[in-house]
Order: structure tokens, then C-alpha cells, then sequence
């Protein structure tokens, strides 16, 4: 295990996190009305939908991301509502990407508005200068290139750079100054300071159990001896405890540039030629498609079936949507539908279908998603339900492997 305070090979880790990302996001669309407007509520245009962010001055009134509209209106009816400019947002989050990557040597982006650097080996480079130093001049850059107000915390872990990125937020009412470095050697005291509750991947019902047991914070946890931890927890868990307490992750930063597409094929030992076998084949290779998708974070806006005929000639016919989708129903209904044109062209045997999504992003996550488009008339849009479940199936896949749970037009196919 590694120990605290080793001078050597320390990691230089940063996390950029965009301050109130769609509230920011959507005064800039639209600086005269939700510009002016702070009291705030972004998502869920209709009392459908839900809220996906708040001005610190809406959640003041206890409004808070994923709480229905409707309720938000009630806990604040004098906000002001609006939908989730989803276009700029996806713009936004490629500017900060695109200029990350002009200054740091790796960029891993870890969500729509989060991004880790890791600058090990730049001092250099940097001539010298220091994190804290670096972390101010690239929250300027991105200040001047994106209009968005971007913190910036670091460290030698992962961990410690986004725990000190909460608390370089310049909220009202607490001293944040947009950066927070935590310099190495001065990861003890800094976790010293903090609740067990500050600590990611620690929820309430962990949060219990460890209170039971006297532990509150992260002092309480340093005080207790590394065996009587395991007596508590178990070995797995009290070694995961120790080094969160110490600030120690090592997992590393790693720069992901997505795939330019993800696909799926299958090439039959009978030619098929039945709808009912292609569509049943199509419907396979969409969920995996979009399982693998949604893996990945990523949201796609073009859908591709590929068909090779018995005589080996080989077709593609593609959608590209309004918006971009990762649920299942989606990606299936816009695939059985490029089917179907294929077969209006062409009704000969086939001995290979392919399914694939392109033009991928990392969409905004999170339940509202696309509520705001109920009510345009279009057949492929991702509701909140297709969401949902998808992610349950996901669940229940990782669970229990992939044929443990099947949809039910599936449970008659021949391949199960
Ligand atoms: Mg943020």
C-alpha cells in the first residue's frame, strides 16, 4: 500500500467541473429572459417533466435536480422555468472538451461538464509553474473561450481532485474561489477535515451503518485500527475505507476518444428471408448495440441497417434523428423502419444484418432527458419511460448475464 506524503512520483491530477452547467448554459441561449431571471429552474417545460438543474437561488427554496416539475412550481412558484437548451449544451460541453485538450496532455471526459486532466510529467513544459498556478490559467482560458465558469480541483488522486473541486465552487455563502490544489503531502489534513458523508460512492445507508459504529467522519475512521475496521466491514471494505479516508485512489486518468460508431452483425448459416426472422434479428442486434451504448455513456443520433444479400452485394441505409438516443425502443424503431425500406427495395434471401449507431456524443445524463420534446410529433423520440427501462434491463443483464432476461417477442426465437 502506498503511504502518504511520499515526495516522489506524485500524480498531478485536475478535475474541471462547470459551475451550474445548464443554468449557466441556459442564460447564455437566451440572456434576456432565463439571463435575468435568478430564481431559475432548468427541465420540464410541462408539469410532466423534471427538473434538471437550479440557480442557487431556486434551490434555496429546496428545488433540486430529478424533483418533479410540478413540485418544484409548488416549493417556488415565483421561478422562472425553462427547457434544457440540449443543443448548446452538447456545443458547450465539446468547446470546454476542445480547449481542455489544447492545454493538458490527457482529457477524460467523465460526464456532459466534468473533465479529468492529468498533468504528471509537465512541469517542464509548464517551466516550473505550479498546480494551483496551472488550474487558474486554464479556468481563465476556458472563461474566455466557452463564457462558462468552469472550477477546477486537484491533487494526486482522482478523488482528492474532485473533492477539491466541490470546494473550489464559488457558491454564495461559502469562500470558493473557482480552484482548489491540494498540494501533495497535504492530502491527510485536507481529508482530516471532512465528513465520511463528503465522500463519494459513501449514500446514506452506508453513511448509517458506519454511524453505528461511531464513525462520522473522517477522522473517527483514521482513528481506528485497520483490524478492527475489517472486524466491521470485512477485509475488502475496510481496505477500500482506508485509503478513502486517506485520499488514495489510483485509478489513473485516462483520454478517451469516444468510437466513431458501434455496431453489431450477424451473418446467418441459412440465408434468412422471413419478416418475422429479420425483424427478430433486428431487434437483437438493436438492443445490443444500444446496451453497448449506453455502456459507454454515450448517446447516438444516426442509425444504420446493413444488409449482404445471399449474392454477397452489400446495402446500407442510415437515419439520422433529431436528437440523439441510447434506449432501446428508439434505436429499434428507427431500425425495423430502415429495414422495412430495405425490404421495399429488395426482397431477396440475406445472409447478413448489421445494426449500427453513429454520430455519438455524451449526451446530458439523467431522468428528464427528452420530456421537453413530448410534444413534437415524431415517432422516434426517447420518452422517460424508454429510458427507464432500458436501464433497469441494463441492470438486470449485468446481474444476471445476458440471457437471463429476455423481452418477450424474443422468448419464441429459435436462438434462445
Ligand atoms: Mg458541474
Amino acid at each position: 500500500m502506498h503511504e502518504i506524503g511520499e515526495p516522489t512520483h506524485k500524480r498531478r491530477i485536475l478535475l474541471a467541473d462547470a459551475d451550474a452547467f445548464y443554468v449557466a448554459v441556459a442564460r447564455l441561449a437566451d440572456p434576456e429572459g432565463a439571463g435575468k431571471a435568478k430564481i431559475l429552474v432548468v427541465g420540464g417545460s410541462s408539469n410532466r417533466g423534471v427538473v434538471t438543474s437550479a440557480s442557487y437561488e431556486a434551490r434555496a427554496y429546496g428545488v433540486r435536480s430529478a424533483m418533479p416539475t410540478a413540485t418544484a412550481r409548488r416549493l417556488c412558484p415565483e421561478a422562472v422555468f425553462v427547457p434544457v437548451p440540449r443543443q448548446l449544451c452538447s456545443e458547450k460541453s465539446r468547446m470546454i472538451l476542445e480547449t481542455l485538450r489544447d492545454l493538458s496532455p490527457v482529457v477524460e471526459p467523465a460526464s456532459i461538464d466534468e473533465f479529468y486532466l492529468d498533468l504528471t510529467g509537465t512541469e517542464r513544459l509548464f517551466q516550473g509553474e505550479d498546480l494551483t498556478a496551472t488550474a487558474r490559467r486554464i479556468r481563465k482560458t476556458l472563461k474566455n473561450q466557452t463564457g462558462l465558469s468552469v472550477s477546477i480541483g486537484g491533487g494526486s488522486s482522482r478523488l482528492i481532485a474532485k473533492l477539491a473541486a466541490k470546494q473550489a465552487k464559488p457558491r454564495p455563502g461559502t469562500d470558493g474561489k473557482g480552484v482548489l490544489v491540494v498540494a501533495a503531502g497535504e492530502e491527510l489534513p485536507f481529508m482530516e477535515r471532512l465528513k465520511l458523508a463528503d465522500l463519494p460512492m459513501i449514500g446514506p445507508q452506508f453513511q448509517e451503518r458506519l454511524a453505528s459504529h461511531g464513525l462520522k467522519t473522517v477522522q473517527d475512521t483514521l482513528a481506528v485500527e485497520q483490524s478492527r475496521l475489517q472486524q466491521l466491514f470485512g477485509k475488502k471494505t475496510a481496505a477500500w475505507l482506508h485509503d478513502r479516508v486517506r485520499g488514495l485512489d489510483s485509478a489513473s486518468v485516462t483520454a478517451s476518444s469516444p468510437a466513431r460508431s458501434l455496431s453489431h452483425e450477424e451473418t446467418f448459416s441459412v440465408d434468412l428471408q422471413s419478416e418475422q426472422d429479420l425483424q427478430r434479428e433486428v431487434l437483437d442486434l438493436s438492443y445490443r448495440v444500444a446496451a453497448d451504448l449506453r455502456t459507454k455513456g454515450l448517446k447516438a443520433r444516426t442509425v444504420t441497417v446493413k444488409i449482404r444479400y445471399a449474392d454477397f452485394s452489400t446495402r446500407q441505409k442510415s437515419q439520422t434523428l433529431k436528437v440523439p438516443i441510447s434506449a432501446d425502443r428508439p434505436v429499434l424503431a428507427t431500425a425495423l423502419d430502415l429495414l422495412r425500406k430495405h425490404r421495399k427495395q429488395r426482397r431477396s434471401p440475406i445472409r447478413l444484418l448489421g445494426v449500427a449507431l453513429s454520430q455519438l456524443s455524451r449526451g446530458p445524463s439523467g431522468p428528464d432527458q427528452l420530456s421537453i420534446f413530448h410534444d413534437e410529433v415524431d415517432a422516434i423520440m426517447e420518452s422517460d419511460q424508454d429510458r427507464t427501462l432500458s436501464e433497469v434491463i441494463d441492470k438486470l443483464t449485468g446481474r444476471f448475464g445476458k440471457k437471463g432476461i429476455r423481452r418477450a417477442s424474443q422468448l419464441d426465437s429459435k436462438r434462445y
